[in-house]
């Protein structure tokens, strides 16, 4: 059988996407390439967020079309994704070697394309269309894909956004907000705890808005004991789904992203309080500090409303981990606006943040907006606020040392495999001198060290 090869360009959603290809060809008797040296097939899953993420990933394919085609001639090579979808078939146009152009509610279809291709019954296929239904077929994991058993999985909970902020070109990639159904996500999280795994990260574009659009709220499936829970407020049906999750036995740790700030209503502020497998940590994209550039960036709360949210997320819940996303040099953000954005920064004092120079993209209204911050501006807001976030993480990671915490056990260590890796519930990496025994344990650590945005556990204390 066919060997695939999957290369994954941009955000978690993207992995998952990925993940769920990957395990469909395996199901069909595709086996994984360890290289695109040596696969039968090349898929790109690619990202749109940013015109560098889409010069990479068109780099990249060049690459393989010169280096690969010419020592494996017959390799067949494909886009998914982001940028597949809102490119279409001006990628073959432009890279002729490509032979599959499979845009975001199309992935369930790799298998049966590549087939086709494979066996020489079709040459070139292109399908960017939208799906009915498709947001319910993301199902497919690889739990096992490295012959280690995975301790923590990703589940996507809805497809799509209809926020529309004005830098962002996601509602025009990957379609209006769809969500499965609560029945749907908690038999597939279900299944994944019965084969070991011990944390689950509920994904989409935008997981408040989760139901919002899709279906009404009376086919929540809820007990009677989980809809008392917050007598006084109304649960919106991501609440819901987070309660119908927590019910099951055997999880241990329930995370998601990526929320957006406005969706953070009180009874999910709440739920970080009342459910204790949801972990303490909040990803919050706040984009900017200055009310002036919220606005024109169409996000939907001022800088005084997210503040709010964190003042009542640390009142829930003391210890959660704040981390964010800021675009800097959006179209007409100027001097004093930036400034608001650092003070914005200091004043919350984020775990870390994603910094993003803003990156002007077809068809989005920011595209068009005076102002246009040159590059060498967006370079130098960059390093001034990723100074301020490392000082800041610096502190916060600092303050760990000497503490005991509990992790979870993830297996080796990115950077160094020797080493095992967990995460705090508060989302933070800590690595220590483990055995492979450890994976999948809750364990508690002493911190001992903190280094840039990873903490380091001291294996003698390490309970057996
Ligand atoms: N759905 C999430 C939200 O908006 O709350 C985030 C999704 S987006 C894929 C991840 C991050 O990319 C955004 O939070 C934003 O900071 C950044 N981003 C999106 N469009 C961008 C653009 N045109 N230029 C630079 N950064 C951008």
């Amino acid at each position: 059988m066919p060997s695939v090869f999957i290369k994954t360009y941009g955000c978690q959603m993207n992995e998952r996407d990925s993940e769920a290809v990957a395990a469909q060809l395996v199901a069909k008797g595709y086996t994984l390439a360890p290289s695109e040296a040596v696969a039968d097939v090349i898929l790109l899953n690619t990202c749109s967020v940013r015109d560098f993420a889409e010069q990479k990933a068109i780099g990249k394919m060049q690459n393989i079309a010169a280096d690969v085609r010419k020592h494996h001639p017959e390799v067949v090579l494909g886009f998914m994704g982001c940028m597949a979808q809102s490119r279409g078939q001006e990628l073959i146009d432009r890279l002729p070697d490509v032979d599959l152009v499979l845009g975001t509610q199309k992935f369930h279809h790799a298998a049966n394309y590549l087939d086709e291709i494979l066996a020489g019954r079709r040459d070139k296929i292109v399908d960017v269309a939208a799906e009915q239904g498709s947001e319910a077929t993301i199902r497919e994991h690889l739990l096992n894909g490295n012959a280690q058993k995975s301790v923590t999985a990703f589940v996507s909970i809805m497809q799509g956004c209809n926020q529309y902020c004005t830098f962002c070109i996601v509602p025009y990639t990957r379609g209006e907000e769809r969500s499965r159904s609560i029945p749907d996500i908690v038999a597939e999280c279900r299944q994944l705890v019965s084969q070991g795994v011990k944390e689950i990260t509920l994904l989409g574009q935008i997981v408040t808005s989760y139901g919002k659009r899709g279906f009404g709220r009376a086919e929540l499936p809820l007990g009677q004991d989980a809809q008392q829970r917050v007598p006084t407020t109304k649960k919106t049906s991501f609440v819901q789904l987070l309660d119908a999750v927590h019910e099951i036995d055997g999880l241990e740790r329930i995370r998601f992203t990526a929320p957006h700030p406005k969706g953070y209503g009180d009874d999910l502020i709440q739920a970080y309080a009342r459910l204790p497998q949801l972990v303490g940590s909040a990803h919050l994209p706040v984009q900017s500090g200055s009310d002036r550039v919220l606005k024109l960036m169409h996000r939907g709360y001022t800088r005084e409303r997210f503040l709010g949210i964190v003042r009542k997320l640390r009142r829930a819940k003391p210890d959660i981990g704040i981390t964010t996303d800021i675009i800097v040099g959006f179209p007409g953000e100027t001097e004093d606006d930036f400034e608001q954005t650092l003070s914005l920064a200091r004043e919350v004092q984020f775990d870390n943040a994603y910094i993003f120079k803003y990156s002007q993209r077809r068809d989005t209204p920011a595209a068009e907006m005076p102002g246009q911050v040159p590059l060498k501006i967006r370079e130098e807001r960059n390093h001034r606020l990723l100074e301020t976030i490392n000082e800041i993480g610096k502190r916060k990671y600092d303050a760990f040392v000497g503490q005991r915490t509990q992790i979870l056990v993830e297996g080796p260590s990115k950077k160094n495999p020797a080493r095992l890796a967990g995460r705090t519930r508060c989302n933070k990496i800590v690595v220590f001198d483990g055995s492979e025994r450890h994976r999948g344990q809750l364990l508690d650590v002493k911190i001992t060290r903190a280094g840039s945005f990873t903490l380091y556990g001291d294996p003698a204390i390490v309970n057996l």
